[in-house]
């Protein structure tokens, strides 16, 4: 088990954005409508994620940080199975082998909360009454305290936490029903409100992206069959200022992905707006039979079983709304 969760931590923790990810990636998965993330010194004092979400029971409490204690990975040799495996089941177990981790939490079906504390490789979990209301705390404190090597690849205070919330923004860009909190170093760094069903999403396009993507940017919607792509991008004009703002979710999943950005860049071209910017927070839903994606977490790449449709789908959206915007 021991091993397991190193390698595994190797894998899932690289640095304190990667905490943040897979502990927001929770709160989200239990249901929480609010998410408040405190950060110390760029996460490597403290990474402290607060949800309403459905919680943890006292019984699951101790489950949730020793799953894979039965792992049968024994050897480096097996590191290849592991791979492929993914990381289900993995994530707290293998951040909780490089830090000291506590959870709190409280279910609504529970009167009390209980808190679990682990810490380092050992694993020793010890279970205690705490004070929650409903949902779950994941606090990190010392990341890497015991892996010294890892601990020395950390950036800057400023860079670390760069990373987080570029992260935060892309999560708080594919759901907008949810309200998440930064803070740094006790300071409130952004505040993302939900977004209610008939409210308005430009609010928190604008919370995230900025007041300049808003003012340059036009509505995108296309459908065909059962593929459609909503969104917003950048007039040429607003690209050129807006460059970095570039965001793709399939399925409500983040993409970084070469065909759809090809696609976009050929709308744009064929626009006439031939030089090397664009700017765009554009959604795409398709039949999930229809994708392949790379679970690899350094990549966010799709595979589309019709790839030239996509393609075409996606540029012909793109062409129409800047055609529409300058004639
Ligand atoms: P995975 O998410 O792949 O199941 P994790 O190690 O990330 O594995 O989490 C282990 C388990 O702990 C989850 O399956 C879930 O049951 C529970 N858990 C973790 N974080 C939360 C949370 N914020 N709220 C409720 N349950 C949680
Ligand atoms: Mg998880």
């Amino acid at each position: 088990a021991r091993l397991a969760n190193q390698i595994a931590a190797g894998e899932v923790v690289e640095r304190p954005a990667s905490v943040v990810k897979e502990l927001v990636e929770n709160s989200i998965d239990a249901g929480a409508t609010r998410i408040d993330i405190d950060i110390e010194k760029g996460g490597s004092k403290l990474i402290r994620v607060r949800d309403n979400g459905s919680g943890i029971s006292k019984a699951d409490l101790q489950l949730a940080l020793s799953r894979h204690a039965t792992s049968k990975i024994h050897t480096l040799d097996d590191l290849e199975a592991i791979m492929s495996l993914g990381f289900r089941g993995e994530a707290l177990a293998s951040i909780s082998s490089v830090s000291r981790l506590t959870i709190t939490s409280r279910p609504a079906e529970q009167q009390e909360a209980w808190s679990a504390y682990a810490e380092g490789r050992d694993m020793a979990v010890s279970v205690k009454p705490a004070a929650h209301p409903v949902g779950c705390t994941v606090e990190v404190v010392d990341l890497f305290f015991n892996t010294p090597a890892r601990r020395k690849f950390l950036r800057t205070e400023k860079t670390e936490f760069g990373h987080i919330d570029e992260l935060l923004r892309r999560i708080a860009l594919s759901r907008f029903d949810i309200t998440i909190n930064l803070r740094h170093n006790g300071t409130p760094v952004r505040q993302y409100r939900r977004v209610p069903e008939q409210g308005d999403p430009v609010r928190r396009l604008k919370a995230v992206c900025g007041q300049k993507f808003v003012d340059h940017a036009l509505r995108v919607e296309l459908t065909h069959h059962d593929m459609t792509l909503r969104g917003w991008i950048c007039t040429p004009e607003g690209a050129r200022q807006q460059n970095d703002m570039q965001h793709c979710f399939v399925n409500q999943r983040m993409m970084k992905d070469k065909l759809i950005n090809h696609a976009i860049r050929q709308g744009y071209e064929q626009s006439l707006a031939p030089d090397q910017y664009a700017a765009f927070v554009l959604y795409i839903d398709v039949d999930p039979h229809q994708v392949d994606v790379n679970v690899h977490p350094a990549k966010h790449e799709v595979r589309f079983h019709q790839a030239r449709l996509v393609h075409d789908f996606i540029f012909q959206a793109i062409f129409d709304a800047l055609q529409q915007a300058s004639s």
